[in-house]
């Protein structure tokens, strides 16, 4: 049976981003790695899309950049600038392409489909695979979208539009997302935070159609590309053991109050390599536990009070929306944390401490 120094299991988002942080700081000469990965083929499959508040390694798999954002909902519509930290697009199937390049040029990484094959004893395991807890009854975000194509140049490329509720909202949260690649090209998606087994919320084609036709006025549209998807909006049960370390969504690095889950893989990719010479006795890498205590908070009362929320977003992003970029991305400070608290309805999230 083989033996690999290292075994990434699941070759997706996160395995794939700590194998390359791996190889391009060359931890990988003289260390071996086998990735164990049961897709066949590799394809665009997910649009990865986050406020750049720090460099990462996949700068040219950005299809596109934006400084600008809104926020509509029957109170109104808020316009946001923001060029210290631009909202940032990657194409999955450029990252896959790029870094699956890379590996191959080295021999000691090996792809395999089955972690069985293999001799694990002495080898220290980096998991991506969560368990399954799809009967979960807790909270999701769920969604679907679709990549269209105009005939006419009817967007404008250089707004992005990151939530509008102005749509049925079911007793559940409902928020359309639009991102507009070029003047006759976006991603349009429909996005629920529910609970997953709520069947009347998945008619997302007609969901998409409607809003494409009535709120966006397209009468005429390609589908080019489609995704899918559902993130839960709880941690996964990351049971500690010796020779390994969760990593990705297995691994704790959503923020479970927005879905957000792609820069917070490159840092701890980033965490692992500078790490992996004493993994065994690394402390585990934590998004920051002030976040978790917030939005576990935020959550409670999403989940008691769906009908108040298109309010608190819309309240959320009034004013300057550095705070708040950097509060939703992990990077903020106490006075940035005030800002955001003071914005919300306080009463409210007080009662919902617990
Ligand atoms: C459609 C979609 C869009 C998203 N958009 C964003 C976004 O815009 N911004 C953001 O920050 N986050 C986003 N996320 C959340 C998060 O960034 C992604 O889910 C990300 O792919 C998580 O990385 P991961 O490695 O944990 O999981 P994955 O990327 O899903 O990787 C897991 C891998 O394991 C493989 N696998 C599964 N079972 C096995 C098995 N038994 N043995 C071996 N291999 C197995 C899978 O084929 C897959 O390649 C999105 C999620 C989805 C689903």
């Amino acid at each position: 049976m083989k033996e690999f120094d290292y075994i990434i299991i699941g070759g997706g988002c996160a395995g794939l981003s700590l194998a390359y942080e791996l190889n391009i700081n060359k931890k990988l000469e003289k260390k071996t790695l086998a990735i164990i990965e049961i897709r066949e083929k590799y394809k665009r499959d997910k649009t990865w899309s986050f406020w750049k508040v720090i460099s990462h390694n996949f700068e040219d798999c950005v299809i596109k950049s934006w400084n600008n954002f809104t926020i509509n909902s029957h109170y109104g519509s808020h316009e946001m600038v923001n060029k210290q930290y631009p909202y940032q697009t990657i194409d999955s199937g450029l990252f896959y392409k790029k870094v699956i390049d890379n590996l191959k040029k080295n021999q000691n990484i090996q792809f395999l489909k089955d972690i069985n094959q293999l001799n694990t004893k002495n080898s220290f395991i980096f998991n991506s695979i969560a368990p399954n807890q799809i009967h979960e009854p807790k909270l999701w975000q769920h969604f679907k979208g679709i990549e269209i194509e105009t005939q006419k140049n009817i967007f404008d490329d250089e707004i992005f539009n990151l939530m509008d509720f102005n749509c049925e909202q079911r007793n559940n949260v409902h928020f359309f997302y639009t991102l507009p690649f070029a003047k006759n090209k976006a991603l349009v998606e429909t996005t629920w935070l529910s609970k997953i087994n709520d069947k009347n919320l998945y008619d997302y084609d007609e969901q998409l159609e409607k809003y494409i036709k009535e709120t966006l006025k397209i009468k005429n549209y390609k589908i080019k590309y489609e995704e899918e998807g559902a993130i839960p909006l709880f941690y996964p049960i990351n049971k500690i053991e010796q020779n390994k370390i969760n990593i990705g969504s297995a691994g704790c690095m959503t923020r479970i109050s927005t879905g957000y889950t792609f820069l917070n893989i490159q840092e701890h990719s980033k965490y692992i390599t500078e790490n992996i010479e004493m993994i065994k006795k690394a402390k585990i890498y934590h998004i920051g536990k002030k976040y978790e205590f917030l939005d576990k908070i935020f959550l409670n009362v999403l989940r008691r009070h769906p009908d108040k929320m298109p309010k608190i977003f819309f309240d959320m992003f009034n004013g300057s929306s550095e705070a708040v970029i950097k509060f939703l991305s992990n990077k903020s400070n106490f006075f940035e944390d005030l800002k955001v608290i003071f914005k919300m309805p306080k009463m409210l999230f007080i009662k919902n401490i617990f």
